[in-house]
């Protein structure tokens, strides 16, 4: 695994330790794991669900939009919705249309229809209006408009990578920012959600806007604010100021994963998986990739037996 941290290693660090070690080191090329399970591991990792689809829909979309001007809209809408309906279509039937792995861009395996989940099509449906509504709201609610219109007139900067970051602990800290703006005052940081409102900002997330805007434009935390748009119901939440102390505490809880990712990296690198604990929860399980090769998933759920499936099965040692 790389030395480094991101929101993604955030998430699964937090949702659960054994995800963690399928996604950075069973799947690994170069690092030991059980070799019946090693080609379907690299197999699963490829998959995603219909909501993180349709969440990256939504962001290419708006990056599309932003970037190309408001004549690209008709094309960015297309593109992004027809590559979500594609996804599943191949994921309902991926014997029958295998064909669609040939394409320039070939369309995802979605873990919800590989795992036969029963909800799988009223996932997909809600997952294809949430990613509808989201473009909808983008483009056509007033405040949200207002937002991206206001950042956008001036020096502004749309899916913006963070790199060159100071190391902590020997880390690197990679990120994206969605939208963020500057003007002679401020810094302005937008981040897009799919969803409805709710929860808090996650610490990591202002950690790296307050030390990338440190570093690009030279100006203290205090002067970076940061609003989430949740373009489910359109709220567009107040601007919320970076100080000295949100940065303080998102650096303790940064030190902490990396603590703990040092602590299990010698155990990943010999393809320790008992070591990393399973959450046991079924709701985490469900949506988890590597349902189909944990032991201890609680999913309750199993591959279908689709030739595409048992494309991915290990062969016979
Ligand atoms: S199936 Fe459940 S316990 Fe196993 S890795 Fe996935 S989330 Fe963790």
């Amino acid at each position: 695994m790389r030395r480094s941290h991101s929101y993604s290693k955030r998430e699964l660090l937090n949702s659960c330790l054994r995800q963690f070690f399928y996604e950075y080191y069973a799947a690994s090329k170069k690092l030991p794991f059980d070799s019946a399970r090693k080609p379907l591991v690299q197999k699963l990792k490829e998959f995603t669900g219909v909501y993180l689809l349709a969440g990256e829909k939504l962001h290419w979309f708006i990056e599309q939009f932003l970037k190309k001007g408001p004549s690209s809209r008709d094309w960015a809408e297309r593109t992004s919705t027809s590559g979500f309906d594609l996804a599943v279509r191949y994921s309902r039937d991926p014997e029958a249309n295998a064909g669609l792995q040939n394409l320039a861009y070939p369309p995802p395996m979605l873990l919800e229809f590989y795992y036969g989940d029963p909800r799988a099509e009223e996932l997909a449906e809600k997952a294809r209006e949430a990613l509808f509504r989201g473009v909808r709201r983008f483009l056509e609610h007033e405040p949200v408009k207002k937002l991206w219109s206001e950042i956008t007139t001036g020096e502004h900067y749309v899916e913006q990578r963070v790199g060159g970051l100071p190391k902590f602990d020997e880390f690197g800290i990679e990120g994206q920012i969605d939208l963020v703006g500057r003007d002679t005052e401020r810094v302005r940081v937008v981040d897009w959600k799919l969803g409805v409102s709710g929860g808090s900002h996650d610490s990591l997330q202002m950690l790296i806007y307050g030390l990338w805007a440190e570093k690009k434009f030279r100006v203290e935390p205090s002067q970076v604010s940061v609003r989430r748009v949740f373009l489910g119901d359109g709220t567009v939440e107040p601007d919320r100021p970076l100080d000295r102390g949100i940065m303080v505490v998102g650096k303790a809880r940064m030190l902490q994963d990396i603590e703990l990712m040092k602590e299990l990296d010698p155990y990943g690198r010999t393809g320790m998986e008992e070591v990393f604990s399973p959450c046991h929860r079924e709701n985490v399980c469900r949506q988890c990739k590597y349902q189909g090769i944990c032991p201890d998933s609680r999913s309750g759920l199993a591959p279908k037996q689709t030739s595409a499936s048992l494309m991915v099965l290990p062969s016979p040692v």
